[in-house]
């Protein structure tokens, strides 16, 4: 049954039918049962000794049988106080076998009730249950010469119309109270009906996610409690609803920015959500990513049965990057599933991997002069006196020019360090390059000759920088310098200088030796030398270039290698003109 409004008036209509029912059996089974009673009283009182004294006596004296029976129904037709009215209560006068001799009307045989037969049996019958449809009393009347019953039968039409009229007005009373019922049931569904129909928008409204209305509280009553506790809990709701969506929104931002990637699976492995750092370093779209990609490093199952904080680890490369994962196990409440986080370590191993290598080629270039000086000088120790003399001083020549490598080499390696830890100090000023430039052709133009290069510097423009001068200075010296070192004696060396958009250039060409491409892109690694005998032969360290580029970074400028193997070398530098224009003035 859907409507409670129904409910409400079929309650109330059996309520007051189950009260009427109790009404009428009550009432009529009290009538009855007084009017049983009354009866039996009556002929208690009616049958008194001197009354049955008559009666026997007239059954004593009577004729015959015939006229003896109309004698006592005569004399008991005439006790007023029997109430025989002929209709409803009538008198029989029967002879011990239970013939009617005689009767107040005109019936000739009458049942055998329980109280009859009594009677036939010489007892008085003087019994009657509620539920018959008469009351009778049977008195045997022994006198001596005929015997009698004397038998009064009410057959209880007054009770019943007594009854009937009972059961009448209480149906009336019941059609009136049913409709009342209605009226009421209809009135108080209103009053409580109404609050509760409400409350059920209410919470349909909230159910659909729409917290704008809050339900009016129109009595103080539980209903009116529910509808406050109700309002209460829609606010609570809304503001923990907030709150969850204002803290998915910062994730999903954070998953969306973070460097590290992120993707969840459920339990049977597929993609729920993942960020595009994961994306991008898994180089996979979002439709290809499946936990199928990880089973290599911890099958789905083995992750979804660890126990938190426990997790898997491991490693992927993908491409030429080199992920490493870490997967956990979550849970929410009506599945699991694993969450992926993907940290890009390249760059790591690379840097460890340049560490080791630096630290190993520290190791060796220190280890060749030192080397070096030892065996000369045990030599020298070694032979004392007998050591021609200008063998002794070219051995101390050379032990003296293997300390001037060890010095360079540690004085570059002090100075890249200094730029590593961003401790190099550089005393900026605005200065001419092109002029910086023509200083140092000067300078090297001596060691130019004497390898017989023609060392050229082609005409310029004035090209005003901001800058450390003397360590841009050490840039084109070192430039100058590798030309001379790499170009056979009696090599081409030109130095030009010129302005470009809001850069100013300086490109050193000569027609040496020349670089190998697959060499092209590592010269500017710490110790990398393309020919490392020639290098360190000419006094090389492997390291100008590298301090090189570091000085130019700190410049915003740039270096730029092209080469020809076997035909010569161009570098360029780029710095960025000073502001104020490139000319000074
Ligand atoms: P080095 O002290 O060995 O010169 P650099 O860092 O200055 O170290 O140079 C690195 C390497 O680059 C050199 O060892 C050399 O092999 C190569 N290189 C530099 N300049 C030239 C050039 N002009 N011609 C040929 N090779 C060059």
């Amino acid at each position: 049954m859907r409507s409670l409004r129904l409910k409400m008036v079929l309650i109330m209509i059996l309520m007051v039918s189950c009260l009427m029912l109790v009404m009428v059996s009550f009432l009529t089974s009290r009538v009855v049962s007084f009017y049983v009673t009354e009866f039996y009283d009556k002929m208690e009182q009616s049958f008194t000794t001197g009354f049955l004294q008559q009666l026997q006596n007239i059954a004593a004296q009577a004729d015959d049988k015939a006229s003896g029976a109309e004698q006592l129904k005569e004399l008991v037709m005439a006790q007023a106080d029997l109430g025989i009215d002929i209709s409803d209560r009538n008198v029989y006068i029967l002879d011990r076998e239970g013939t009617v001799l005689s009767g107040s009307n005109a019936r000739s045989a009458v049942t055998a009730t329980p109280n009859l037969l009594t009677a036939m049996a010489g007892q008085v019958g003087q019994q009657s249950a509620l539920m018959d449809r008469y009351m009778d009393l049977a008195v045997p009347i022994n006198g001596g010469g005929y015997g009698y019953i004397v038998y009064v039968l009410d057959n209880r039409g007054t009770v019943n119309a007594l009854t009937s009229e009972i059961v009448r007005i209480i149906l009336r009373a019941l059609v009136l109270g049913l409709a009342f019922c209605i009226a009421l049931s209809f009135i108080l569904s209103q009053i409580i009906i109404s609050p509760i129909e409400q409350l059920t928008r209410g919470t349909q409204a909230v159910a659909s996610g729409d917290f704008s209305k809050k339900l009016e509280v129109s009595s103080r009553d539980e209903i009116g409690t529910l509808t406050q506790n109700f309002n209460h809990m829609a606010q609570v709701l809304q503001d923990t609803l907030a709150e969850a969506e204002n803290e998915r929104s910062k994730l999903s931002t954070l998953f969306l920015h973070m460097t590290d990637g992120v993707a969840a699976f459920d339990a049977a492995g597929q993609l729920i959500h993942c960020n595009p750092a994961a994306l991008s370093m898994l180089r996979k779209s979002e439709n290809e990513l499946r936990y199928d990609l990880f089973a290599g490093i911890a099958p789905l199952e083995d992750v979804l049965a660890l126990r938190q904080p426990q997790f898997a680890e491991g490693s992927l490369q993908a491409g030429d990057r080199e992920l490493e994962l870490f997967l956990a196990p979550f849970s929410a409440e009506s599945a699991g599933g694993v969450i992926v986080v993907i940290h890009d370590v390249t760059e790591q191993r690379r840097a460890e991997q340049t560490r080791r290598e630096f630290v190993a080629n520290v190791s060796h270039e220190l280890r060749t002069p030192l080397t070096n000086i030892k065996s000369y000088a045990e030599t020298i120790v070694q032979t004392g006196d007998e050591l021609p003399p200008d063998l002794r001083s070219s051995f101390m020549n050379v032990i003296l020019g293997e300390t001037d490598r060890m010095t360079r080499i540690v004085q570059d390696l002090l100075t890249l360090s200094r730029f590593d830890s961003g401790r190099m100090e550089m005393n900026f000023t605005r200065f001419d390059l092109r002029q910086s430039v023509e200083t140092v052709c000067r300078a090297e133009q001596l060691d130019a000759q004497s390898h017989g290069h023609t060392l050229t510097l082609l005409p310029g423009p004035t090209a005003m920088v901001n800058g450390d001068q003397s360590r841009i200075e050490q840039v084109v010296m070192n430039l100058l310098s590798n030309a001379i070192k790499y170009t056979p004696d009696g090599g081409e060396i030109t130095v030009s200088t010129g302005l470009e958009d809001s850069h100013v250039w300086v490109r050193v060409r000569d027609n040496g030796i020349g670089i190998p491409e697959k060499d092209l892109p590592r010269l500017f690694e710490r110790f990398y030398r393309v020919d490392k005998a020639r290098s360190r032969a000419s006094g090389g360290t492997g390291l100008g270039l590298s301090i090189a580029q570091e000085i130019l970074r700190l410049h915003n400028g740039e270096i730029q290698i092209q080469s020809v193997y076997g035909k010569g070398t161009v570098v360029t530098v780029r710095l960025p003109v000073a502001a104020g224009g490139p000319d000074g003035e």
